[in-house]
C-alpha cells in the first residue's frame, strides 16, 4: 500500500504517557502553580498517577533557600492529603525529595520512615559545600577540573544508595546541567561502580526531563548510563521535574522512547514505598497497536 492510503490511525491510539514522579510545590519558594494545577495539568495528558516530591525541609539549615521551612511540612502533608481526596485519574502520591549530604543522616534517617511517604526520591545536589546546579554557582564550574566533579558526584551517589535510605535515585547525571559533559568512557567508570550500588540497594533511578530544558537540553542520564543501568536490572521511574504546571509530563514520548532502546520493557510503580513492576508497552507502545 502506498502511504498516499495508509490508514490514519484511530484518535484513540495516542499513546499513554508514563507516571510523573517528580513535581514540586510553592512550599519550596522556586515553583509556582497550584497543586491542582499540577494535578490539572496531568488529567489532560491522561497521566495514570502522579506524586508530588517537593524538597524536604532541612533542620541544620542546609540550603535553607529552596526548602519548605520544618515548621511548614504539615501545611505539605495536608495540601497534597486534599488532593487526595479528587476523584482519579490521576491517583495522586505523596512523595519527598530528599537530598544526600554530609550529615543528613541525622535528621532523615528516622524522619523519612516517620512520614508515609509513597516515594523516596534521593538527589546530590551539593559537591561538599558547593550547590554545583545552582545557577549563582555556574561560575565555580569554570575554574576547576570538571573530571573531579565527576567522580566526588558518583561517589556521593554510592554513598546516597549505601544509605539504604531512599528509594528512587534522581537526576542521576545532574552535573551536566550547564553543559560540563564527560567522554563517554569516564562516564562508564564512574557510573557503573555507583550503579552496583544503586542496584545493591534495591533502588531504582529516575529518567527526568527537566534536562531538555536546562542548558544541556538532554534528558537525565544520558543514554549510556541507562544502558548500564539496564545491564543491573535496575528499575526505571519517570520524572518531568516540574516546578510549574506546564512542564508536568514534559518530554515524557522522548524520555519512553529513550527507556525502550535501551532495552527496558517495564517501569517501576511505588505505593507506601513499595515498588511493582508494570509494562512500559502499556504506558508507551514503541509499535503503535495497530500496525502490529
Ligand atoms: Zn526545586
Ligand atoms: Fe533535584
Ligand atoms: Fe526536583
Ligand atoms: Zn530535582
Amino acid at each position: 500500500m502506498s502511504k498516499l492510503f495508509a490508514p490514519k490511525p484511530p484518535a484513540t491510539s495516542k499513546a499513554a504517557l508514563p507516571d510523573d514522579y517528580h513535581l514540586h510545590t510553592l512550599l519550596c519558594r522556586h515553583a509556582d502553580g497550584s497543586p491542582e494545577a499540577y494535578r490539572a495539568a496531568a488529567e489532560k495528558l491522561g497521566l495514570s498517577e502522579i506524586c508530588f516530591t517537593d524538597h524536604a525541609p532541612a533542620p541544620c539549615g542546609y540550603d535553607a533557600r529552596y526548602r519548605m521551612p520544618p515548621e511548614q511540612f504539615e501545611d505539605y502533608r495536608a495540601m497534597i492529603g486534599a488532593l487526595q481526596l479528587s476523584a482519579g485519574p490521576p491517583r495522586v502520591l505523596f512523595g519527598i525529595e530528599a537530598d544526600y549530604y554530609a550529615g543528613c543522616r541525622d535528621f532523615l534517617e528516622h524522619w523519612l520512615g516517620d512520614q508515609n511517604f509513597d516515594l523516596v526520591l534521593g538527589s546530590v545536589h551539593y559537591i561538599g559545600q558547593w550547590g554545583f546546579d545552582s545557577p549563582e554557582n555556574r561560575a565555580v564550574w569554570e575554574r576547576i577540573d570538571i573530571r573531579d566533579a565527576w567522580r566526588d558526584y558518583y561517589k556521593l551517589v554510592g554513598e546516597l544508595a549505601d544509605s539504604g535510605m531512599f528509594d528512587v535515585l534522581a537526576h542521576p547525571d545532574l552535573p551536566k546541567k550547564f553543559g560540563h559533559l564527560i567522554d563517554e568512557n569516564l562516564l562508564r567508570e564512574l557510573a557503573a561502580p555507583a550503579l552496583d550500588r544503586v542496584a545493591a540497594a534495591g533502588m531504582a533511578v529516575e529518567i527526568n526531563t527537566a534536562g531538555l530544558r536546562k542548558p544541556v537540553a538532554e534528558i537525565y542520564p544520558a543514554f549510556p548510563f541507562l544502558q548500564l543501568a539496564r545491564e543491573r536490572d535496575i528499575p526505571i521511574t519517570f520524572g518531568s521535574d516540574a516546578h510549574t504546571p506546564r512542564d508536568v509530563g514534559a518530554g515524557f514520548a522522548e524520555a519512553a522512547r529513550l527507556a525502550s532502546a535501551a532495552g527496558y520493557r517495564k517501569r517501576a510503580r511505588f505505593l507506601r514505598r513499595r515498588k511493582t513492576l508494570v509494562p512500559l508497552e502499556d504506558s508507551f507502545p514503541s509499535v503503535p497497536p495497530q500496525a502490529r
